[in-house]
């Protein structure tokens, strides 16, 4: 058969702000965002995110500048996904725990033109924008849309601005190349400096739809944002919900409290989460909790979800799915995909199978794990270890302005994710181990480098380092193994202090060990591996 010829004209680039368009006409009116008393319906929700990329425009703000956010999962946060894109920009979501250092160090590497901050934030936003010298963005608060607390950062305040423009006369900017950047997230990976992983149109079109396949998400989801925004967006879940014609439950922390008052009154039907999150449903005071109302289906993922809490949290009435993944990767690249032959199976025996982080999402092309030796995937037999590697759609092109990074991430065409696993007969992947520097605490990464460098400034620290402990809430915590210096000794809640006041609190150690000498290996690299197994010991204890 001949080749149907090119029809360019019916080419529409692939981009998820379409799925706002259909949302603001097909869900017209039913509720798109929820937050306290408030209440927006996706034709307002539509309206909302035209004035915002109406009010960029008119600031200034032209194709591929950088627009940065620091907030919480409010209304606006949720705004910001569809609203910055809509005027060209590329939307830079900032995690609130990081301290103002680094929030500084990505300001300045994106060249963000416009930072918008919730009013909870702006303490961390005044000490960054104090580091950053001259080439300061455009401020924006954004003020709680329930109940106005006054706080400003400068003149402007995002429902002012909002209110201020006529949507009317806004023409959106046209996606014309679907691989144009749409989001840009930086993530602490094995150096100490954040690098930025560019999101196109493409990329988070086909990561949302492949998503929203895997987790068998239908119409109208209640769907709750217990899993900040700021992580991969959200897991593509910001722009899915607009497909899908979800209703975007927002809260603005995630205590079990707020969850619970959430399920139960708005009837929730979807969350993602890290399983961190399950012991704070699990272990909620009696006064925080309540009916969930319905089966509640979690997603979860960030760190591996122990199959003693996936149990409980079945029992409590929620249906767990477990997805692996990485911000290079536009958020989850593996999903535990449940076979329906294991329905009759015992619990304790269908939980040990979730816990496994599954097989390849659909968009991407290929999932394996390799042996870094021979470059060869390694038999699925379920003992052999290799580096998890990653090809297609949702991988990243590269980091942003970082050539170096890029092309120590990517050997042979393949994403290497530093993720040490096996794969079992069926072909599903689990994860034994981590290659790379990184403590995952809570689901939030932790570069061991990074805390390595502000131990050497401590004038007492000779060696220091820093690899993951078990710990029963957070799944792992930093733990420093330090030489002294010098003549006096140091003691353990010094170095923690100073480490308190020289990194954002949860990349603190929870434990610092004294000493003699770091064990190293032939080339001068300390033996990380048998730090970790004195790590290990010591949280037996
Ligand atoms: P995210 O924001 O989704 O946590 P990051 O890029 O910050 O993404 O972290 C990715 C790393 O988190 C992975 O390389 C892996 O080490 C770890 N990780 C993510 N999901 C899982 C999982 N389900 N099981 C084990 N480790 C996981």
């Amino acid at each position: 058969m001949d080749k149907l010829p090119k029809c360019d004209a019916n080419y529409v680039p692939l981009s998820p702000l379409t799925f706002l368009e259909r949302a603001a006409s097909v869900y017209a009116d039913r509720a798109s965002v929820v937050y306290r008393n408030t209440c927006f319906t996706w034709k307002q929700t539509s309206d909302r995110c035209r004035r915002l990329a109406s009010v960029l425009t008119s600031l200034g703000v032209s194709k591929n500048d950088v627009v940065s956010v620091i907030a919480p999962n409010v209304p606006a946060m949720y705004e910001m996904h569809f609203g910055v894109p809509m005027a060209g920009a590329v939307l830079n979501t900032i995690n609130t725990r990081l301290d103002p250092k680094n929030v500084a160090l990505i300001l300045s590497h994106s060249e963000a033109r416009v930072l918008f901050v919730d009013y909870q934030f702006v303490p961390l936003a005044r000490d960054a924008l104090n580091q950053l010298g001259s080439s300061q963005p455009l401020l924006v608060v954004i003020d709680d849309v329930d109940t106005p607390t006054g706080v400003r950062l400068g003149e402007l305040e995002y429902e002012r601005l909002l209110a201020g423009v006529d949507p009317a006369g806004f023409v959106m900017r046209r996606v014309d190349d679907e691989w144009d950047p749409i989001a840009l997230n930086y993530t602490s990976g094995t150096t100490s400096a954040p690098k930025g992983v560019v999101y196109s149109h493409r990329g988070a079109y086909l990561s949302t739809m492949s998503l929203l396949l895997h987790w068998e998400v239908g119409r109208e989801p209640v769907y709750l944002w217990s899993l900040p925004m700021f992580h991969c967006n959200g897991w593509t879940f910001t722009w899915g919900m607009a497909a899908r014609g979800g209703t975007n439950v927002c809260i603005r922390t995630t205590s079990a409290d707020e969850m619970y008052r959430a399920m139960s009154q708005h009837r929730v039907t979807h969350m993602c989460c890290a399983p961190v999150v399950f012991n704070l449903i699990l272990e909620a005071r009696a006064s925080d909790r309540r009916p969930i109302g319905r089966p509640v289906h979690v997603l979860t993922g960030g760190a591996p979800p122990p199959a003693p809490l996936v149990e409980k949290m079945e029992r409590l009435g929620f249906h767990v799915t477990h997805a692996y993944g990485l911000t290079e990767a536009t958020g989850p690249a593996l999903v535990c995909e449940w076979q329906t032959k294991w329905d009759g199976l015992p619990q304790t025996e269908r939980s040990r199978l979730k816990a496994r982080q599954g097989i390849s999402v659909l968009t991407l092309a290929d999932v394996d794990v390799i042996d870094p030796e021979t470059m060869q995937g390694v038999p699925r037999d379920g003992r052999s270890v290799g580096e998890i590697a990653l090809r297609g759609s949702g991988v990243m092109k590269g980091y942003y302005k970082d050539a170096e990074a890029t092309s120590k991430a990517f050997r042979g065409g393949w994403l290497f994710t530093g993720d040490v696993a096996v794969v079992h007969p069926d072909g599903y992947v689990e994860i034994k181990d981590r290659s790379k520097d990184v403590i995952i605490s809570g689901g939030e990464n932790i570069s061991s480098v990074e805390v390595e460098a502000v131990l050497y400034g401590h004038p007492k620290v000779g060696e220091a380092a820093v690899v993951a402990m078990p710990h029963a809430h957070w799944g792992e915590v930093p733990c420093a193994f330090v030489v002294v210096k010098g003549e006096g000794g140091v003691k353990e809640g010094e170095i923690i202090g100073y480490c308190r006041d020289n990194m954002p609190h949860y990349m603190v150690p929870k434990k610092v060990v004294f000493v003699e000498e770091l064990a190293k290996t032939s080339t001068g690299k300390v033996q990380k591996f048998q730090l970790r197994e004195l790590a290990k010991a010591i949280a037996k204890q």
